[in-house]
């Protein structure tokens, strides 16, 4: 059985999320998008609504499940026997910075992961990018799935 676990904010969750969650659905039997709870962390949308917004995106995909959790991701992909952390690539950038996160999960915790670079059409779509449009009252309809334009 190969579950990966698929962390992140998702506020909210964007076409560039969608397009690795599709991208990854042939390579595993089970995906677990799973919403990290940071409560230092201010968020635009609430827990329910971005729980609500992906799981919309999923209906009719049994490998996908939504769940939430607090501390560690690594803690959190043991305790569901996951084989791997799946994220998504979109520049350079993101290379650097999931590259210290990789090496740190896989040296204290044992938890490889896994990288898919997303398509061309997707790289400048960001969650923050969809925040700062959202708050000044801008067009998120290019970027994000029709459920979270409300
Ligand atoms: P985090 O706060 O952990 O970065 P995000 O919700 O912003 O959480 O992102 C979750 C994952 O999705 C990360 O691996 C991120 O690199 C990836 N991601 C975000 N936007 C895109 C995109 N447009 N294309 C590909 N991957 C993306």
């Amino acid at each position: 059985m190969k579950r990966a676990v698929f962390p992140g904010s998702f506020d909210p969750i964007t076409l560039g999320h969608l397009d690795i969650i599709q991208r990854a659905l042939p390579l595993f039997d089970e995906i677990i998008i799973a919403i990290g709870v940071n409560a230092e962390k201010k968020y635009m949308w609430s827990l329910d609504d971005r729980k609500r917004f992906i799981e919309a995106s999923f209906t009719n995909e049994s490998k996908v499940s939504v769940k939430t959790y607090t501390g560690l991701t690594a803690s959190f992909c043991k305790q569901e026997n996951a084989t791997c952390i799946l994220r998504g690539l979109r520049n350079a950038t993101d290379f650097t910075y999931e590259q210290a996160i990789a090496q740190a999960n896989d040296t204290a915790n044992g938890m490889d992961s896994v990288f898919l670079m997303c398509s061309p059409e997707y790289s400048h779509i960001s969650s923050s990018i969809v925040r700062d449009i959202a708050r000044n009252n801008g067009d998120i309809n290019s970027l994000v799935p029709d459920v979270v334009k409300g």
